[in-house]
C-alpha cells in the first residue's frame, strides 16, 4: 500500500511534531512516523527534564495553536544570573540579566517535556497523520518526489522527507550525509528539586570547575538542574543514593536555593557535539538535533530546532504558494543558507564558552571574571546579550518566530 503526502516527516520527538503542525495548518498533507510508542513519554508524572525557551520559541508555539494550553503550566524566567563557583562559595560578581530591562518584560518561560510533548502528541492526529510505533527504515528519491520505506512493511510517496530523528539521524546517513563533532568527556545530571528560597522566576548558571551547573526556575517553588562534569566524576555521583547525591549537590547552591529534595527521577547525558555537514539533500531536509546536537551549556538545543522549524515551514510554505515543487533543490538551499551558519555559530559559541569555564586555571578565572564583569558594566551590552538569549537577534527573523502567521 502507497499514500501520498506532500512532506513525510521521520521523528516525532519534539521538533517533528512542530514542523508537521506548521505545515497541516498551511494546508499541507504531513505524516509524522516515529519510533516510540506515542504515550512513552506524554505521562501525567514528572520526570524531570524541562526546557528553558526563549520568546521566539514561545511565539512559535503560539503560532501552531499550542500556546494557551501551555501557558498556565509554564514559568516565567525575569532574570538571568551568570556566575563564577568554587566548591561552596559562588562569587558576587558576574552578569546580571533582567526582564525590565528590555520591552518584552519577559527573558523566556521554562516548560516541563511532560507538558509540552503531550501538548504536541494530542494536537497530531486532529491535523495530520502521525504513525507512531513505527520506523523509517528506507527511503528513495527520483525526479518526482521520494519513497520512504517503514518498518511496518508500508511504502508512503513524498515531495519531501525531514529527518527530525535525533543526533543519530537515519534520513541523513542514507542519504550521505556525513557528520562533524567530537564527545565532551562530559555527562549531564539532570533532577528536579523542591527548593527552599523562592526563586522567583531566576535562572542561574553558576560555573565550577568541573564543569556547568544550571538551576532553573519551575512553577511551584521547584527547580531543574543540569550538572554538568567530567564522565568518571559524573558516574560516581549519578551511582550515589538521593540522600548522598542531595548531600553533594547542597553546598553549591545552598546560597540561591537553601534547602533542597528531589522533586522527581534524576537522569544522566553523556555530552556531545554532533554537526551534519549539510542540512539538506535530493529531497531530504534536516532539523533539529539531526543538523545539529549541542551542548546544554546555554539551553539552547531545542530553540535551535524551533528556528529551523520555522524556517523549514516558511521556505516550503512560499514556495507552495508560487507553485514550486517544495523538493527542489533551490528551496531546500534557501533553507540550508538561512540555518546552518546561525546553528554552526552557536554551537561552536557554546562549545568555547564550555571549554573557557570548566577548568580551574587562576589565570582564565580572572579572566573570566574581568570579562563578565565588563559585559554586566554595559547596559547596551548587556541587552544586546538579552535579546540574543531571547531569540530575539536572529537576522531574516521567520515569520513564525515574529509571532506572524506563516
Ligand atoms: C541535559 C539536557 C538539557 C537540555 N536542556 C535544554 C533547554 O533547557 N532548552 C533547550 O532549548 N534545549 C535543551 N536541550 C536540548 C533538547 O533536549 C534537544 O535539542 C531536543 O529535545 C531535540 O529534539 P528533536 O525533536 O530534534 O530530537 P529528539 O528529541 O532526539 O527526537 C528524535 C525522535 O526521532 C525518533 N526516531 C529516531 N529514529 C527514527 C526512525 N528511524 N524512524 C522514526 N523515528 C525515529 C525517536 O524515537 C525520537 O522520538 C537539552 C538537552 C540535554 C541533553
Amino acid at each position: 500500500m502507497k499514500q501520498d503526502f506532500d512532506v513525510v516527516i521521520a521523528g516525532g520527538g519534539l521538533n517533528g511534531p512542530a514542523l508537521g503542525l506548521a505545515l497541516a495548518d498551511a494546508g499541507m498533507r504531513v505524516a509524522v512516523v516515529d519510533a516510540a510508542p506515542a504515550r512513552a513519554r506524554a505521562s501525567d508524572n514528572f520526570d524531570g527534564r524541562a526546557y528553558a525557551l526563549a520568546l521566539a520559541s514561545v511565539r512559535l508555539l503560539k503560532g501552531i495553536g499550542l500556546w494557551d494550553q501551555l501557558a498556565p503550566t509554564a514559568q516565567p524566567i525575569t532574570r538571568v544570573v551568570a556566575r563564577q563557583g568554587r566548591g561552596k562559595d559562588i562569587s558576587d560578581l558576574g552578569l546580571f540579566f533582567d526582564a525590565n530591562e528590555i520591552e518584552e518584560g519577559v527573558l523566556g518561560q521554562m516548560l516541563e517535556d511532560r507538558f509540552l510533548y503531550r501538548a504536541l502528541i494530542e494536537a497530531m492526529p486532529q491535523r495530520l497523520t502521525h504513525i507512531p510505533k513505527t520506523q523509517v527504515i528506507g527511503q528513495q528519491a527520483d525526479t518526482g518526489g521520494i519513497d520512504v520505506m517503514l518498518s511496518d512493511g508500508r511504502k508512503l510517496r513524498a515531495r519531501l522527507l525531514v529527518g527530525a530523528d535525533g543526533r543519530r539521524s537515519g534520513v541523513a546517513e542514507r542519504a550521505g550525509i556525513s557528520r562533524t563533532g567530537w564527545s565532551y568527556d562530559q555527562t549531564a545530571l539532570v533532577a528536579a528539586l523542591s527548593v527552599e528560597i523562592p526563586h522567583h522566576g531566576t535562572a542561574h548558571q553558576v560555573f565550577l570547575p568541573t564543569g556547568p551547573l544550571a538551576v532553573l526556575p519551575l512553577r511551584d517553588n521547584r527547580a531543574s538542574i543540569v550538572w554538568s562534569m567530567t564522565n568518571p566524576q559524573a558516574r560516581t555521583i549519578a551511582d550515589l543514593p538521593d540522600e548522598a547525591f542531595l548531600e553533594v549537590l547542597a553546598p553549591h547552591i545552598r546560597d540561591i536555593a537553601g534547602e533542597i529534595t528531589l522533586a522527581g527521577p534524576r537522569f544522566s547525558y553523556p555530552l556531545g557535539l554532533t554537526l551534519a555537514n549539510a542540512y539538506v539533500d535530493e529531497r531530504v531536509a534536516l532539523i533539529g538535533d539531526a543538523a545539529h546536537g549541542v551542548h546544554p551549556i546555554a539551553g539552547q538545543g531545542l530553540n535551535l530546532g524551533l528556528r529551523d522549524v520555522a524556517a523549514l515551514a516558511e521556505c516550503l510554505v512560499d514556495a507552495a504558494r508560487n507553485g514550486e515543487d517544495i523538493g527542489f533543490a533551490t528551496v531546500l538551499d534557501r533553507y540550508q543558507g538561512w540555518r546552518r551558519f546561525d546553528s554552526t555559530s552557536l554551537a561552536l559559541g557554546m562549545d568555547s564558552v564550555n571549554t573557557l569555564f570548566s577548568n580551574d586555571n587562576p589565570i582564565l578565572r580572572t579572566a573570566r571574571g574581568l570579562g563578565m564583569g565588563a559585559v554586566n558594566a554595559v547596559p547596551a551590552l548587556r541587552r544586546r546579550f538579552m535579546r540574543q538569549a531571547a531569540g530575539l537577534s536572529t537576522r531574516p527573523m521567520p515569520r513564525l518566530l515574529a509571532g506572524q502567521p506563516l
